[in-house]
């Protein structure tokens, strides 16, 4: 009898042995493992500068010691123990920061013809190169095709095709108004509620409200998200920022450039387009009212989001900002080539406000505001993922921010936001190892951010260039 006890006891052992291994040790296809440059249960990575997603100061000569996809070591170099089987990767002249996570993005590709403007899912090239160009996690943040965002996410997780984890928003919840085809438009308060209900059963861990609603919509939509622990965002017009924080939203949309708060006789619940972009424009970037403003949404603990790679100039900047041109189909490119150069020269109030978008978001932070970022590739269609992701460490740059801010603005912020702080966000003991590794410094040179050589997805190493190659000339179509 006490022999049979003990085997069962060491057989307990095995199982969970066993299931601890499996819990840890995730399996890929076929298909995501010629992407992968890196995976094994315990390897270290020597010598490598950090920037640490927490804001503070870089440190330099690092090394991590990662344990199933857990960073278990973390010190300078010449203080860590490296465990005699782990495989090192030698990072001299490199950087490493936290997996970015990025809040305005999409997996469709906005894309104009006229009179409409239509929103083409990607999702085979949007997953890889959201990947490729440092993303580790990123919110659809209005979606399309819900259902199609929702499967990519399901593969991704379950290790058959490659990309981010996903944060996957509803629809777009949104009266008529817009010429975009793709959007589920609501008559009244009700259908928001039904589309609500609907789609966090089916499994949406968030929201957006968009620039024709009511505040009685966002109200609904509001209540019922955040009974089940559901955040809501919105690109507003309709309902101004003061009146959403109010209504208890959690996060905004595009800076303060979409702001309607001070629309000369604004119509409640009514979108103004061309007078809402006019008080905006109009609006000094000292003025009082806005710094008023900032303290509001502050206080309300309302999150921004900036969204600077949509709204970059033409004059003085590339067509395809972060070296995009490649990932083009070739009709799409062209396309492009053709409005941009329309437009070279022309967008001065364009580059002003732009100017002025960055300053206002410095602002935010510096009176306590938690700023997150996204890309939105939509617009004028030079915005493309993973490419304007690492673009956007550049932008934040420019706009002011150190790049040990910018990197927080990317990683931690986001982090914070989606209550997964405890797990993602910044390099440290304990984490999750989502990495992003540059060959460079871009503390000597930002444009080094854009060497991305392996991005890191609990703690598994992808190819960055081999992830850009596979959807070259892809992005238009799929
Ligand atoms: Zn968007």
């Amino acid at each position: 009898m006490r022999t049979k006890a003990y085997c069962s006891f060491i057989l307990l052992i095995f199982f969970q042995f066993l299931c601890c291994r499996q819990s840890t040790a995730q399996e890929f296809s076929s298909l995501v493992k010629q992407f992968i440059s890196v995976k094994a249960d315990t390897f270290a990575l020597t010598h490598v500068n950090i920037v640490d997603g927490t804001g503070n100061v870089p440190r330099t000569d690092q090394t991590l010691v990662i344990i199933n996809g857990r960073i278990i070591m973390l010190g300078n170099s010449a203080d860590v123990n490296i465990p005699a089987n782990a495989i090192i990767k030698d990072c001299s002249g490199k950087t490493l920061i936290p997996g970015m996570i990025m809040m305005h993005e999409h997996l469709f590709y906005g894309e104009r013809v006229a009179p409409q403007y239509l929103g083409i899912e990607m999702p085979f090239s949007f997953p890889r190169l959201y990947l490729a160009g440092g993303v580790t996690t990123m919110r659809t943040t209005g979606s399309v095709e819900p259902q199609t965002d929702i499967n990519i996410r399901d593969q991704v997780n379950e290790g058959k095709t490659p990309g981010p984890d996903m944060d996957v928003t509803g629809p777009y919840i949104e009266r008529a108004g817009i010429p975009i085809p793709e959007i589920l438009f609501i008559k009244n308060t009700e259908e928001a509620a039904k589309e609500v209900k609907y789609w966090i059963d089916m499994g949406c861990t968030s929201f957006k409200v968009y620039m024709d609603i009511t505040r009685a919509d966002l109200a609904e939509v509001v209540r019922l998200a955040h009974k089940k622990n559901i955040k809501v965002t919105g690109h507003l017009c309709s309902v101004t920022y003061r009146e959403a924080a109010d209504l208890g939203i959690d996060n905004l949309e595009h800076g303060f450039w979409v702001s309607s708060d001070f629309e000369k006789n604004k119509k409640e619940d009514q979108c103004n387009n061309p007078a809402q972009s006019i008080s905006i424009n109009a609006m000094d970037e000292k003025s009082a009212e806005i710094k008023e403003l900032m303290a509001y949404l502050i206080k309300k603990n309302v999150t921004i989001t900036s969204t600077l790679p949509v709204f970059e100039p033409y004059t003085g900047r590339e067509v395809f900002p972060g070296g995009a041109e490649e990932a083009m189909n070739t009709v799409i490119r062209e396309g492009i080539e053709k409005s941009y150069a329309g437009v070279v020269g022309k967008d001065s109030s364009g580059r002003a406000m732009f100017k002025k978008e960055m300053a206002w978001e410095k602002q935010f932070v510096e009176m306590g505001g938690r700023l997150m970022a996204g890309i939105d590739p939509t617009g004028a269609g030079r915005v493309i993922p993973g490419y304007a992701d690492r673009h956007s460490l550049e932008l934040l740059v420019e706009a002011g921010f150190s790049f040990s801010q910018a990197v927080k603005i990317c990683s931690l912020n986001a982090a914070e936001y989606l209550g997964r702080d405890k797990e993602i966000g910044t390099i440290e003991i304990g984490k999750k190892a989502d990495l992003v590794l540059i060959n460079g410094d871009p503390l000597k040179d930002i444009k080094t951010v854009r060497n991305t050589e392996i991005v890191f997805k609990n703690g598994v190493g992808f190819d960055s260039k081999k992830l850009f190659e596979s959807v070259k000339g892809k992005v238009g179509l799929y």
